[in-house]
C-alpha cells in the first residue's frame, strides 16, 4: 500500500514549532481584541459629538426662540462640526500611515506670515473662551515643510491648548531658529500633564484622566497624530509640562532648503 514519507523532525523542534504559532495565535487574538477596542472608541466619538448636533437643532429650530439664543447655538453647531471635520481628517491620516501610502511635500515658506494667519485662523475661538493668543516671531525665519500638515500639527496643539487652559489666562506661539533648526513651541498657562502619565500622551487613544479630556470634547488621537506628522518631517516634538500651571510643546525641524 501507499505511505507518504514524511520528513523526520525531532521532538524539540515539533515543540518550538507549536509554542511559536501558539504566541501567534495569542498575538492575532490581541490585535483584533485592540481593533475591535479602537473601533468601539471611534463609534463613541463620533456619536458624542453628533448627539450635541441632533439636540441643538432640534432646540435652535423652536419657533419661539429668541434670535440671539438661536445664533448661539447655531455657533455651538459650527464648533462642534468643526472638531468632527478634524477628527476623521485625524483618523484617515493614521490608516493611511499605518499603511505607509501617506505622503508629505515639502517646500520653503516664510514663518512670521504662515503663522500669523493661522493665528487669525483659531483666535476667534479663543476670545471666546477669554484666552490670550501671543504671537512672537522675531527673525526673518524660513521653514522648510508641508504647509497643509503642519497647520493640522498647530491646528491639533492649538486647540488642546485652548483645551485645557481656563479662561483668562495665557497661550503662545514662538518661533525662532537655533543653528539651522527651527524651534516652534505653544506655551499654555493649563492644567498641566501628570508627570507619570507624560510619556503616554502621544499613544493613541491615550487621555489623561479619561473623564477630565472626554468631558473637554477630548479623543486622545491628536497628539498621536501630530507625532506622526512631525516625524515625518523629519523633526522632533518635545513636552514640558508642570501639573496646575501649564504646559510646553516644542517642536524642532530641521532648517533644510530645497535644492
Ligand atoms: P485629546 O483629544 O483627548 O485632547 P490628544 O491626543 O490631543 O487627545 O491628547 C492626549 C491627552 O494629553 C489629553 O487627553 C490630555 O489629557 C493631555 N494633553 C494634551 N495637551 C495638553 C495640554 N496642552 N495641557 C494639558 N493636557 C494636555
Amino acid at each position: 500500500d501507499f505511505q507518504v514519507e514524511l520528513p523526520k523532525v525531532k521532538q524539540d523542534e515539533l515543540g518550538e514549532l507549536s509554542q511559536a504559532i501558539q504566541t501567534l495565535a495569542r498575538d492575532l487574538e490581541r490585535l483584533k481584541k485592540e481593533r475591535n477596542e479602537f473601533l468601539a472608541a471611534i463609534a463613541h466619538e463620533l456619536s458624542t459629538p453628533l448627539t450635541y448636533l441632533i439636540g441643538y437643532t432640534k432646540v435652535a429650530m423652536r419657533p419661539e426662540i429668541q434670535e440671539d439664543e438661536r445664533n448661539r447655538y447655531l455657533r455651538i453647531l459650527v464648533e462642534e462640526s468643526e472638531r468632527m471635520k478634524e477628527l476623521v481628517k485625524n483618523l484617515v491620516d493614521l490608516a493611511k500611515m499605518d499603511e505607509n501610502s501617506f505622503t508629505i511635500s515639502k517646500e520653503n515658506f516664510e514663518a512670521k506670515a504662515y503663522f500669523q494667519q493661522l493665528i487669525n485662523l483659531v483666535r476667534p475661538s479663543f476670545t471666546l473662551k477669554d484666552l490670550e493668543l501671543t504671537f512672537i516671531c522675531n527673525k526673518d525665519v524660513q521653514i522648510y515643510a508641508d504647509p497643509l500638515r503642519l497647520e493640522q500639527i498647530f491646528l491639533n496643539l492649538l486647540d488642546n491648548a485652548k483645551k485645557y487652559s481656563p479662561s483668562y489666562t495665557q497661550v503662545t506661539l514662538s518661533v525662532s531658529t537655533e543653528q539651522n533648526k527651527t524651534i516652534i513651541s505653544i506655551t499654555d498657562q493649563g492644567i498641566g500633564i501628570p508627570p507619570d502619565e507624560i510619556d503616554y500622551i502621544f499613544e493613541k487613544l491615550y487621555r489623561v484622566e479619561k473623564s477630565r479630556s472626554r468631558s473637554l470634547g477630548g479623543s486622545g488621537i491628536g497628539l498621536a497624530v501630530v507625532k506622526e506628522l512631525v516625524e515625518a518631517h523629519g523633526g522632533t516634538i518635545d513636552v514640558k509640562s508642570t501639573l496646575g500651571k501649564g504646559s510646553t510643546f516644542t517642536i524642532t525641524l530641521k532648517g533644510e532648503v530645497a535644492e
